[in-house]
């Protein structure tokens, strides 16, 4: 690809291979791992991310956006894809054309895709507690014995999302909720069902909640954080954002800088200007933070225009146009990690990350 404005960043699939890894000694060789490249493989592109998840050993892929299905079939990829729910029942045949194995999620979405007039697999997403998205308890009779009796649906999993992994009582109520619907789905004629509950941080904190398949994202692309990423170091795919200045200007103490406004500057100053702004996903307004430049950190100040970003280059007497800029990873031998970054914007790193890469040039460097 030519890229002529030098702001980037760099995706590092080896990273999300060896995590694909990580959760396969975890599990084991029997169980399956789902590996979750949603919202756009956490915006380092759906297809590239399967890819490298599949060929890291995962057996099958999930997404929660049927756009996501179509880059990951165009990518040629013909693993299964389950697709989480994320549409309205009118589309359902539309839905179902994108081969993916589909989401059961309301009485509504299974009627929807009952009445699709081709074969349709289809998983149910069970209600145990976290009151999103899933079939509640009363109707799981009418999904089960609508599958049971269907056929064109073709009902292959059962699968819940839990909340609040950080407690363990809680969790056991709702794998409790969990276990009944898998009982009452083998009773009513529907045996081996894959039974999946386990994202990131249930793979992790819980051996016994692996059943028959996995389905961790953000811990495949290095996005776990506090004492959940003491249990495995799961290295980051969103490895660097780089660029480089493309102007640097010195002002004498005492002048006026406009973007700083009237107060005149007290001491001479070098300004450096980079090509990477808020339009790429980073914050307008302060704190903004620091960057690297020639081994040295340097203030980001003012506030970040949509497509630019100045730093105070006073003291550090290399920058020059087109010196080497880095807003994350490494560089000489000082590093800012993501954490940092994501502190000093006060975001997730699970927010900001995803978002970064969603919308700057992609460098992949495997
Ligand atoms: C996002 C998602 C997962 C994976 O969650 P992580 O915390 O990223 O591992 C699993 N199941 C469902 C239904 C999801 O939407």
């Amino acid at each position: 690809m030519s890229r002529l404005r030098p702001a980037w960043v760099e995706i590092d699939f080896g990273a999300l291979k060896h995590n694909v890894g990580l959760v396969r000694r975890r599990v084991g060789p029997k169980v399956r791992i789902f590996a979750v490249v949603k919202s756009h493989g956490f915006g380092c592109g759906a297809g590239p991310a399967g890819r490298a998840a599949i060929d890291g050993g995962a057996d099958a892929l999930a997404v929660g956006d049927p756009d996501d299905v179509r880059e990951i079939r165009r990518a040629g990829i013909d693993v299964p894809v389950l697709l989480y729910a994320s549409t309205t029942p009118d589309v359902a045949g539309e839905v179902v054309a994108l081969g993916a194995i589909v989401t059961i999620h309301d009485l509504e979405s299974l009627h929807a895709f009952a009445a699709v007039d081709r074969p349709v697999e289809a998983f149910v997403k069970v209600e145990a507690g976290l009151g999103r998205l899933g079939v509640p308890r009363k109707d799981w009779g009418e999904v089960f014995e609508t599958a049971s009796r269907s056929d064109t649906l073709r009902l292959t999993g059962i699968y819940t999302h839990l909340n609040a992994p950080d407690d363990a009582d809680e969790i056991a109520q709702q794998i409790a909720r969990y276990d009944d619907a898998c009982r009452q789905a083998e009773d009513m004629g529907l045996p081996g069902l894959t039974r999946m509950v386990a994202s990131s941080l249930v793979t992790l904190g819980y051996p016994g909640l692996r059943y028959d398949a996995v389905n961790p994202g953000r811990f495949l692309f290095g996005l776990v954080e506090g004492k959940w990423a003491e249990i495995d170091a799961a290295r980051p795919v969103i490895a660097a954002v780089r660029s480089r200045v493309i102007q640097v200007k010195e002002f004498a103490a005492g002048a006026t800088v406009g973007f700083l406004g009237s107060k005149p500057l007290e001491r001479a100053t070098r300004l450096a200007v980079l090509p990477l702004g808020f339009g790429d996903g980073l914050n307008h307004l302060p704190p903004l933070g620091e960057l690297l430049v020639e081994g040295r950190r340097a203030p980001i100040i003012a506030r970040r225009g949509i497509e630019h970003a100045v730093i105070d280059a006073t003291g550090i007497p290399g920058v020059r146009v087109g010196s080497d800029a880095v807003l994350l990873g490494r560089q000489g031998g000082d590093e800012i990690t993501a954490a940092e970054l994501a502190g000093w914007l006060n975001l997730p790193v699970l927010e900001l990350l995803p978002r970064l890469a969603r919308t700057l040039p992609r460098q992949y460097l495997d």
